[in-house]
């Protein structure tokens, strides 16, 4: 799945394209996203440029001379550049088709993304006015964590990954910073001290800025048409590996469920 760094390096490499750019066309071969993709956005966006392309949370915010369109990844979506006309593919959804025939393809196999339009905004959009502060901005400290947990009972890891709380926090990154910072996930948030949110927060900044360059670095040209942006693997200490040693202590790690979620975590090196 998509996550903040994928949607941040997909934003890094879309950017240079099409900023500046003006929309000629919009052709929708699949409209039934999560959300059906407006059957007026041709009317709306043809003609107008991008002015910039910036993200909230796993959003990508497409911000035109007027308005602007919503995208959403989902589980499955990527974007791609193209630079000259390539067949689409069974699940190359939605082509926006600048000058000079450039395209930006979306391709969802399993159709959870979203492309909608909003006229003010973006940011006050339903689905964005209530999320809370990006993990990497000043906003988002231990500080914030301590006071925004005070009287919850609900685990540290399920409010590390609430979009009201944080956005951007998906379970691998909150697995990997947990045990970071020496935190059992089952622990209730409301009881965990000042001094250990001030190290979660920083390991949840390290580890994505770490993702964010690593994506940088391996993620292929936006505008080969060969491959589609593949989503990096970040060497991982605990995620995915329940059972195996704790790469700190050689304790065997465990595995829990934990509000749906597979959750991995060392019962010596977190408390
Ligand atoms: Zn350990």
């Amino acid at each position: 799945m998509p996550e903040l760094p994928e949607v941040e390096t997909t934003r890094r490499g879309i950017t240079p394209h099409i900023t500046g750019r003006r929309i000629l066309a919009v052709e929708v071969r699949e409209p039934r996203l999560r959300w059906p993709v407006p059957p007026d956005l041709q009317k709306r966006v043809a003609g107008r440029r991008v002015t910039e392309v910036r993200r909230r949370g796993k959003y990508l915010l497409l911000v035109l001379e007027r308005g602007s369109m919503i995208l959403h990844l989902g589980m499955s979506g990527s974007l791609r550049v193209l630079e000259v006309p390539l067949a689409p593919g069974r699940h190359d959804h939605v082509d926006l088709v600048f000058a000079e025939g450039l395209r930006l393809r979306l391709t969802d196999p399993r159709r959870f993304g979203a492309l909608l339009w909003t006229n003010g905004p973006p940011e006050s959009h339903k689905l964005l006015a209530g999320l809370g502060p990006e993990p990497l901005s000043d906003a988002f400290d231990g500080d914030y964590l301590f006071r925004r947990s005070r009287g919850r009972r609900i685990p540290v890891k399920a409010f590390l990954m609430d979009a009201k709380v944080v956005v951007g926090v998906g379970n691998i990154y909150a697995n990997e910073a947990l045990f970071m910072a020496g935190i059992r996930p089952e622990r209730a948030a409301g009881g965990i001290s000042r001094a250990r949110y001030l190290r979660l927060a920083e390991q949840v900044r390290s580890i994505l800025e770490q993702a964010i360059i690593q994506g940088g670095t391996t993620l292929r040209d936006f505008t080969d048409s060969q491959g589609r942006p593949g989503y990096f693997s970040q060497s991982l200490a605990v995620y995915g590996r329940g059972g195996l040693p704790c790469p700190a202590c050689g304790a065997q790690l465990r595995e829990v469920r934990l509000g749906q979620r597979s959750t991995v975590f060392c019962p010596r090196c977190q408390r």
